[in-house]
């Protein structure tokens, strides 16, 4: 049984009052004043554990409590009783908070932190019983993080509204995004059959939606996948007639007009987000950009099972190591790494827009040493955009502040090295970003700030010597009293005898004398030493003294230091606020400080790697000369195995056609289908989103959607099988690709019976081929599959080469043209360890098969089957006169002439006739 301990007892979980049993009036009667302010607090913060401030700690009460300490493995005790039980109590150092948030966050639970609103004095005044005054300052979720220890460097940490409007026509669905850290904000429209691309394109951290949707059966799929990332909100706060308002008021305008054209669901989704970082962030208001709103066609669209497949920024297994991601990265700051995973993330459609990116880095590698020079300076770049957030939110310390200046300072550096340069597209425009940074906050934070820098305020310190005179007095003040301390120990060492005399500190008593036991009698006998010498402590070994001299002096050095503190404290909100008030420039320069992260860092890995750049057009071609898997490659060489082997592919249209071609894959188990497969893809991702390619020639036509099935994997939790989520997906892939499309399919229908298996991969390249017309590559083992390129004119066969020798089989991952006849999976098998007699049998049954085979070949069916077109002719002649039936009984309805019940059963008549066509 679940059970934890308090100290010697045993509470099991159900001893423990809930917060509903907390809230009742019972309860709240019987509480001490300072619990009766906890359960308030906590019910209306229910499903938070609520961090409880009380002096130097947060502590967690009752469930919250077990909840923590299981999950932090922090001791569990008590703290008195309410209604006859014990208080299940467990607490955190306030200055370790972060590092408890950061573990309970990953672990899915939400946080409010609660903290003292008041002086503690100020509630003395009101009666010694009463409670000083608490209130919830924040809640941390996901989603809406800003300290440096809660996010990654490299991923952005984005929170996502999504709404749903229905009434009208067909019900609209929109998706907001926004990275408090950074003030990225974006909007997009989307439908059911492309919301859980859209929501992984962008993978936030924390995706809130309302209640109603969250609990439509409709949406349960998507929920399925994304799990807990998912956090239902009460439906008001997406109401699209005050959302409008409600983005206003946050951004301090009248009305919206400047902000372009949104759609009702759009509007509903970016005030549903602007409403839950109030909600979390309380009095704090984070400078958030305003919303971008992104087309769904500009970017190529990508589905989920595409996305994992592909490994594009995590492995299947969920790692970053292996990725696309992880080998193409170059970038030296956090927010070109950023930057790059969301390109990455989302490709585009547009040429022209690739093509612009593509010639920054041409004009990078045209320049290399610049490029070199232009890295070496991002290096020192600190994370902008999330100082100005932490500052912002009254979170920053003084390294924040450090960090715009280091900012600002390479930013000039940058730009006083790039003069000159005669550069256009991308990298003239981050020159105009660059250039437009305030000047004056560099001056000002350059004269303010020390150069050493620490990490929380209220250690003072970081105020230069020499900018505020007020200041440099109290501290000179504070020190020279320091000095005289240091003078009086001596004094009075000489005076009582005593050598080993010290003064020292500490937090309790402040300064004071301690002298070793058997020293005290020179401080406590004679009568001058009695009157000069106070006793303080006596403890173990040591005698503490005082003097009024000490004390004296002891004030006049607090007082100094609380004046210096005060001042630095005035000098940090000042420079904040000037910070803030330039937030824009600085965070349109941090921008573009990241896009020449991305382009240099892209820029060198093309140099590193050889990579060329693609020809990136709206043609439907999709030419590939010496093309190579950039993940695989990299591998090699790491592992000092052999060179991968390039390889072309060509699906470009031909003889002056429209549309592109399919080839058909086959050959050896282990001869690199699979790497082919993927490859292609990625050059065609890396290609839109404009980087250069792996390869040695690239000609593209935009793709529109990538659709990849390779691997096989099962979704049991979901109640599907290996066989279901391939069959799941290749439907996905067949009734979305168009003739822009690129697919790729890897063994369909091998996880079934032989027949049922040849015959759905049949099935589906005929599909692909003559209603898809897409371009596509689709390997298989089922080699009898390569007779279709005889009828199917945009079809042909390309095999992965081997060589046989002395029985063994020896891959050569080359692809040329042709079939292959056979898989050698017998081989394979031996190769793996399969025991020699099982191999041996295998060859006998092998060879039996193949005999059965020769007498009946299948290369007759192609003769025997009409064709797909025939086929899907005759499917839809069946099905139009299903509809011309139920057409004939629309006809015959007149809707003015019913009542709802009639239009009811009408409706199902016209199900059933459908159905029975
Ligand atoms: P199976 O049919 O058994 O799934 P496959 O044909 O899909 O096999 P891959 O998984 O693509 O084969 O490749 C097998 C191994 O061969 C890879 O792990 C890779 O290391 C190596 N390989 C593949 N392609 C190349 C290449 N072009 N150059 C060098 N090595 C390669």
């Amino acid at each position: 049984m679940n059970c934890l301990s308090v100290n010697d007892q045993i509470l099991r979980p159900n001893d423990i009052l809930t917060t509903a049993e907390l809230a009742t009036g019972e309860s709240r009667a019987s509480a001490t004043p300072m619990m009766e302010q906890y359960i308030e607090i906590k019910a209306a913060n229910p499903d938070s554990l609520l961090f409880y401030r009380m002096g130097d700690f947060y502590e967690l009460f009752f469930q919250d409590a077990a909840d923590a300490s299981r999950a932090l493995g922090i001791t569990l005790t008590k703290r008195g009783q309410h209604l006859g039980q014990d208080i299940p109590m467990c607490g955190v150092p306030v200055h370790a908070a972060d590092d408890y948030l950061q573990r309970l966050i990953a672990l899915g639970f939400r946080v409010a932190v609660c903290e003292q609103v008041e002086d503690p004095a100020e509630a003395k005044k009101r009666g010694s019983k009463s409670v000083v005054r608490r209130d919830v300052v924040r809640l941390v979720t996901p989603g809406t993080l800003t300290e440096e220890k809660l996010l990654s460097p490299s991923d952005s940490n984005y929170l996502m509204a999504l709404s749903r409007i229905r009434g009208g026509g067909e019900p609209a669905m929109a998706l907001a995004w926004v990275d408090i850290s950074t003030g990225v904000f974006r909007l997009s429209e989307t439908a059911p059959q492309r919301l859980l691309a859209d929501i992984m394109r962008v993978e936030p951290r924390e995706l809130i939606l309302p209640d109603t949707l969250f609990h439509d059966p409709e949406f349960r799929p998507v929920l399925d996948v994304i799990g807990r990332v998912a956090v239902p909100q009460p439906a008001v706060l997406f109401d699209s007639a005050t959302a409008e308002s409600r983005i206003a008021r946050f951004y301090d305008v009248r009305t919206l007009d400047g902000f372009g054209t949104f759609s009702r669901a759009e509007m509903s989704a970016a005030s549903a987000a602007i409403a839950y970082v109030e909600k979390t962030q309380i009095a704090e208001r984070p400078p958030l950009g305003l919303p971008e709103r992104e087309s769904s066609a500009s970017t190529l669209f990508i589905d989920p099972a595409t996305r994992a497949n592909l490994e594009l920024v995590r492995t299947l297994s969920g790692e970053k190591g292996g990725t696309l991601l992880k080998a193409i990265d170059r970038t030296v700051t956090g927010g070109g790494a950023r930057l790059l995973a969301e390109r990455l993330m989302s490709p585009l459609t547009d040429p022209a827009a690739i093509n612009r990116r593509l010639d920054s880095i041409s004009a990078l590698i045209g320049l290399p040493a610049y490029a070199a020079e232009l890295r070496d300076h991002l290096k020192r770049l600190p994370d902008m955009p999330r100082a100005i957030a932490r500052l912002a939110l009254g979170r920053g310390g003084p390294r924040d502040l450090g960090a715009i200046l280091e900012g600002l300072r390479v930013a000039r550096a940058i730009a006083s090295f790039a003069a000159g340069k005669a550069f256009d597209g991308e990298l003239a425009e981050a020159r105009t970003a660059i250039d437009a940074l305030p000047q004056p906050l560099l001056d000002t934070l350059s004269a303010q700030l020390a150069d050493e820098l620490p990490l929380l305020k209220r250690d003072g310190g970081f105020v230069r010597e020499g900018a505020d005179a007020e200041l440099d007095e109290m501290r000179a003040l504070r020190d020279q009293s320091r000095r005289v301390i240091a003078g009086l120990q001596l004094q009075y060492a000489e005076e009582t005898g005593v050598r080993s005399l010290k003064i020292k500190h500490n937090n309790v008593l402040g300064y004071f004398i301690e002298v070793s036991a058997g020293n005290a009698a020179a401080l406590t006998e004679g009568d001058t030493a009695k009157a000069r010498f106070i006793h303080r402590q006596t403890m173990a070994g040591a005698m503490r003294f005082t003097t009024t001299v000490l004390s004296e002096l002891e004030t006049k050095i607090a007082n100094a230091a609380d004046r210096a503190l005060a001042i630095e404290l005035a000098v940090f909100d000042r420079l904040t606020a000037k910070v803030v008030c330039d937030a824009e420039p600085l965070k349109a320069a941090a921008r573009a400080l990241a896009v020449l992260d991305v382009t240099a860092g892209l820029a060198a890995l093309a140099e590193e790697q050889a990579y060329c750049r693609p020809v990136v057009d709206s043609s439907t071609m999709f030419e590939i000369v010496g093309g190579r898997h950039p993940v695989v490659e990299q591998a090699l060489r790491r592992q000092g195995g052999g060179a991968f082997v390039a390889n072309s592919c060509d699906l470009s249209p031909r003889d002056g056609g429209a549309f592109g071609a399919i080839w058909l894959l086959t050959g050896p188990n282990m001869g690199g289908k699979s790497t082919f497969l993927r490859q292609n893809a990625l050059i065609a991702i890396l290609a839109q989103m404009g980087a250069y390619v792996p390869a040695d020639e690239v000609h593209l036509g935009v793709v529109d959607r990538l659709f990849s099935r390779v691997g096989a994997s099962d979704d049991l939790a979901r109640g599907r099988s290996t066989f279901m989520v391939e069959m799941v997906e290749t439907a996905a892939i067949l009734n979305q690709a168009t003739e822009r499309s690129l697919v790729i399919l890897d063994e369909i229908g091998r996880g079934t019976a032989t027949f049922d298996g040849l015959s759905i991969a049949w099935a589906a390249v005929e599909h692909l081929h003559e209603a898809n017309r897409c371009r596509g590559l689709f390997a298989t083992h089922f080699h009898e599959l390569t007779v279709l390129s005889e009828k199917l004119a945009r079809l042909s066969n390309a095999t992965m080469r081997v060589k046989e020798w002395d029985g063994d089989v020896i891959f050569l991952h080359e692809v040329g043209p042709g079939a292959a006849d056979r898989s050698y999976g017998i081989q394979v098998a031996r190769l793996a360890g399969l025991p020699a007699s099982v191999v041996a049998r295998a060859r006998d049954v092998l060879a039996k098969l193949e005999d059965a085979d020769r007498k009946n070949p299948a290369s007759q069916l192609i003769d025997d089957l009409p064709l797909f077109q025939v086929a899907v002719r005759r499917e839809e002649a069946k099905g139009r006169q299903g509809a011309s039936r139920v057409e004939e009984a629309l006809k015959a309805l007149n809707p003015d002439d019913m009542t709802p019940r009639d239009a009811l059963e009408a409706l199902y008549a016209l199900k059933k006739q459908l159905g029975n066509a």
